[in-house]
């Protein structure tokens, strides 16, 4: 039985903390649930799942759909697009059957690359063995999302890239429902014998076809810091998101910083593996933030006090000094002024 091979390659990085994350998990399983219903994906349609963050991993080995069980998602540090292309190959070497003189191979492998944000490695060589030895070995679509996700190394390795302008839970599900239509309309195709005709999002309310001139590059629409509880010692996210562009800010005559407040998460301890920590990352003023929430694992009223060892840290305003957990010693606090104070951004 020849396969059609489908390789799910998802940002994981820490930008996506949220609803961003729990929604392509629970999406991911919906898809699959999806595809088992159709016949023709059923026989035909190989599922394998690539993570990437700092770095990339196969968190879900190329299986049928009955045996596939859909993965927990990591969340780490960076967007190292260069490691998953560099994975992904591999992976193609490894669980793609060529097609030879004397036997027909699998189908043409179709790859969906999920991402938010723009790559923190360095990818060009990984692109270039991409172009040179397989963008025409296998289909790639890349789906970035929301309208600042797209950078231009997206454009270089697919002529398919869309953009996913949706914000709601009911946005993701029609994405993830034309994602399985597109699937399913490819397992047909092949199960008549045919390669199967190019995507188009074209039905898709809320997914749009970008165009490489469409690409601002400039635009930082997240931030996001990381934090240790000085009580649990266990790490959380901060994010911030950059206002958007509708609001006049100079017509209300409002004081806020320029990114708002999104929410402040508990992560997984395996964080770090899945961090990139050799990349040094700049400085933010907190003047720029707008709005602040106190610590996910211990309540305490903030989670943005800073160390002198520079690492943020949560405090909960009633002791004098705490302990903490990045460097070991004893810490006192102040308010930090009108001046606000500098803190290292992660990586997004
Ligand atoms: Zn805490
Ligand atoms: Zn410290």
């Amino acid at each position: 039985m020849r396969k059609l091979p489908v390789f799910f390659v998802l940002d994981c990085s820490e930008s996506m903390v949220g609803d961003e994350l729990s929604r392509m998990e629970r999406g991911l399983g919906l898809l699959v649930q999806d595809l088992r219903t159709d016949p023709h994906a059923l026989e035909t349609v190989h599922v394998s799942v690539i993570a990437f963050a700092g770095l990339a991993k196969t968190i879900a080995p190329m299986t049928d759909l009955p045996a596939f069980y859909p993965p927990r998602l990591p969340l780490g540090g960076g967007t190292s697009l260069g490691r998953a292309l560099e994975l992904l190959m591999s992976e193609i070497d490894n669980k793609v059957v060529q097609t030879r003189p004397d036997k027909k191979g699998d189908w043409k492998p179709v790859v969906y690359l999920f991402t938010d944000g723009s790559p923190t490695d360095d990818y060009r060589s990984a692109v270039n063995k991409w172009l040179k030895s397989y963008s025409n070995k296998a289909t790639m679509i890349v789906v970035a999302l929301g309208q600042n996700a797209e950078s231009p190394v997206l454009h270089e390795i697919s002529d398919n890239v869309l953009i996913f302008k949706g914000d709601s839970e009911v946005d993701f599900k029609s994405f993830i429902d034309w994602v399985t239509a597109s699937i399913v309309a490819r397992s047909v195709s092949v199960g008549h014998g045919s390669e199967p005709a190019d995507v188009s999002p074209q039905n898709s309310p809320v997914l749009s076809l970008a165009k490489p001139s469409d690409i601002n590059t400039t635009d930082d629409h997240c931030i996001t810091f990381l934090g240790r509880c000085n009580n649990t010692r266990k790490p959380y996210i901060i994010k911030y998101l950059k206002r958007p562009k509708n609001i006049n800010l100079d017509m209300l005559k409002l004081d806020v910083g320029t990114y708002h407040f999104a929410g402040c998460y508990a992560i997984p301890d395996d964080y770090h593996a899945w961090t990139d920590e050799t990349i040094a990352m700049p400085k933010v003023n907190t003047t720029m933030l707008n709005g602040a929430a106190g610590c996910p694992h211990c309540g305490g009223v903030t989670a943005l006090a800073l160390c002198g060892c520079e690492q943020i840290i949560c405090y909960d305003g009633s002791s004098e000094s705490v302990t903490c957990p990045w460097c070991e010693t004893r810490v006192g606090f102040r308010p930090s002024g009108a001046g606000g104070m500098d803190i290292t951004r992660g990586q997004g």
